[in-house]
């Protein structure tokens, strides 16, 4: 036996038990005649003390950090208690130890504060994983995972495995293919995620499937993601929104009991796609804090009102604001004091490349009752308290206003209202606020090609009410720069996203299952018959089968660890991740293959 016990778990109440453990050695102290080294395992820290008679064997078997040791001797109290660890109250005498095996000298130290850089880490991220750290972040994905698992269990969902090696059907990201040695020239595909297979269980009969599963999309890897992820991907057979909702918000909830202990018992707020993008520029709003949009002047015309504002911020002569296509306010509470030096900051902020404006106005609203503005030239004060007015401004704010193309000018000053809610303290880690989106377009526009993409999937389906309007219309967009005008770009879909701090957690919607239906979706995202046919025949002959009502969601498993465990980055809480060029640096992957291998699969590199 190598150990009786973890390096975690010996107490005051076992002093004299004599133990043996087993772990490595994170550092090695002598003071005199007597050393004490740290062992350390999965479970904690145990303290070791070596007397005066293993001096000689120490000397022999000099121990190195890292070195994989067991142990064996007796409990004892110890003289210079460690409050910091749960082992801190003892320490073991030792009276053996074997060296199970030597460990060459780390490339960083295995520590809370390593001086290992990100690259060094993840080279070696076998070592990365003993430290406490990371070990953190994988203990909570497992208490995810857990949590997952025992909701969904106790609420009937089955696990059921779906393939890895499928078909080629890009619709959204590009697929990672992997060819057939055994039918050469030809490929399969790696997952997107398994939607079709669990829509293909739902006509199985399978009725609320799951399972915790990797997916694999080739993007160009923006900030924080990864070509294979994992998703808790879910499906629902004879469920209408509403029962979605509520289950899965039951499922969040859970697990922020099980792993944060919060209960998050009120009902989850609810937002439209448009109201979000109307009030927050942004289908994932943060709604930790307020500090809503004003739209002093908009062209976005789905559902939104033009202001009476843009009466009053045109025609002052002021180029930027008359003839903008859009202008939009936020007002930032209490920073009317601002100096000139913090407003110039902020205006450099929001040139940078990122933001990518032109400029910044400001209006503060003195506590005094006066305006003063970066416009002052241009606008009365009596004009400037109108403005602030609309932009729901009051004594003591600062009113900050972009101007320019509406999609950048949404986007940056989205991206504003984000920065001033960090900047002011309003995004508070520990306050976890979840939030449905509803009702996204069913299509977004795709400028390349002047065709309708589905803006979540093409198996979503379209609200009820909106489903004649699919059916009635030609998807056909005879004036690009009026596709705004087309019927297709208001229909909306009976499609969801949660949202969690202002990031999209999960997704889903209710689907289309009935044949005519989803070769009209396909038709709509300009497939020819035999195209929908090819690449999805397989799902319209099952539809001709008996397929029930069904809808369902997948949650960004990493994302919502990260988040939980108070983290930026996804790749925290991933035990081998790829960096931001998809490389596994530990493997160096991907690499080159042999020639045999290019053999047997006949194919022939043609490196452009
Ligand atoms: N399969 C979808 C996705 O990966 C989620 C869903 O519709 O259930 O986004």
């Amino acid at each position: 036996m190598y150990r009786t016990h973890t390096c975690g778990e010996l107490r005051i109440g076992q002093v004299n038990d004599v133990v043996s453990l087993a772990g490595w050695v994170q550092t090695v102290r002598k003071f005199g005649a007597i050393t004490f080294v740290d062992l350390r395992d999965r479970y904690g820290i145990t303290q070791l003390l070596f007397g005066e008679d293993l001096n000689g064997a120490l000397d022999a078997n000099p121990l190195g950090r890292e070195f994989v040791l067991q142990i064996k001797g007796k409990v004892q109290e110890r003289s210079s208690k460690n409050a910091n660890i749960p082992t801190g109250e003892i320490e073991i005498n030792v009276n053996d130890f074997v060296i199970l095996n030597k460990s060459a000298v780390p490339p960083f130290t295995i520590q809370d504060d390593t001086d290992g850089g990100d690259d060094l880490r993840m080279k070696y991220r076998y070592l990365d994983l003993r430290r406490n750290a990371v070990k953190k972040n994988l203990e909570l994905r497992y208490a995810v995972n857990r949590s997952a698992r025992n909701y969904l269990h106790e609420n009937n969902f089955m696990d059921i495995e779906t393939p890895f090696l499928i078909k080629s059907t890009p619709e959204g990201a590009r697929d990672f293919v992997v060819p057939s040695r055994m039918n050469p020239g030809q490929f399969y595909a790696l997952p997107q995620s398994p939607q079709t297979f669990k829509q293909l269980l739902m006509v199985s009969g399978y009725d609320r499937y799951y399972q915790i599963v990797k997916c694999f999309r080739d993007e160009d890897l923006r900030a924080d993601r990864q070509p294979e992820f994992t998703q808790i991907d879910c499906e629902m057979a004879f469920v209408e929104q509403e029962d979605i909702l509520n289950m899965f918000e039951g499922l969040v909830k859970r697990v922020f009991k099980d792993v944060k202990n919060i209960d998050y018992t009120e009902q989850v707020e609810r937002m439209t796609w448009e109201d979000a993008m109307w009030q927050f520029g942004n289908d994932k709003p943060d709604i930790r804090f307020g500090m809503n949009l004003s739209n002093l002047k908009s062209a976005f015309s789905n559902g939104g009102k033009i202001t009476s504002t843009g009466e009053l911020i045109n025609g002052a002569g002021f180029g930027v604001f008359d003839n903008a296509e859009t202008v939009l306010a936020i007002a930032a509470p209490g920073c009317a004091e601002y100096t000139r030096k913090q407003t110039d900051e902020l205006t450099e902020w929001v040139k940078r490349p990122q933001i990518g404006m032109q400029g910044l106005v400001y209006i503060k609203c003195n506590a005094d009752g006066t305006y003063k503005s970066s416009v002052d030239k241009f606008y009365s004060e009596e004009k400037l308290k109108a403005i602030a007015d609309s932009a729901g401004a009051v004594a003591g704010d600062l009113v900050l206003i972009l101007a320019g193309r509406e999609e950048r000018t949404r986007k940056a000053i989205s991206d504003l209202r984000l920065e001033m809610g960090k900047r002011l303290g309003l995004r508070n880690a520990d306050e976890y606020k979840l939030l449905w989106v509803m009702d996204f377009p069913l299509f977004e526009y795709a400028e390349e090609d002047n065709r309708w993409v589905a803006r979540h999937h093409p198996f979503t389906s379209p609200k009820p009410d909106h489903i004649e309007v699919m059916i009635n219309n030609n998807p056909l967009i005879e004036n690009a720069d009026k596709y705004l005008e087309h019927p297709y770009s208001n229909i909306k879909a009976n499609a969801y996203d949660m949202v969690l701090n202002g990031n999209e957690i999960g997704g889903g919607s209710i689907r289309i299952y009935q044949r005519p239906l989803q070769e009209k979706m396909f038709a709509a995202l300009g497939m020819t018959e035999e195209e929908a046919l090819h690449k999805f025949g397989f799902l319209l002959g099952a539809f001709e089968y008996g397929a029930p009502p069904h809808g369902g969601i997948a949650f960004g498993f990493d994302r919502l660890c990260s988040i939980l465990g108070g983290s930026e980055s996804i790749r925290d809480f991933i035990a081998f991740p790829k960096n931001n060029s998809g490389r596994d640096v530990m493997l160096d992957a991907p690499s080159a293959i042999d020639d045999k291998q290019f053999d047997e699969l006949q194919i022939k590199l043609n490196l452009k």
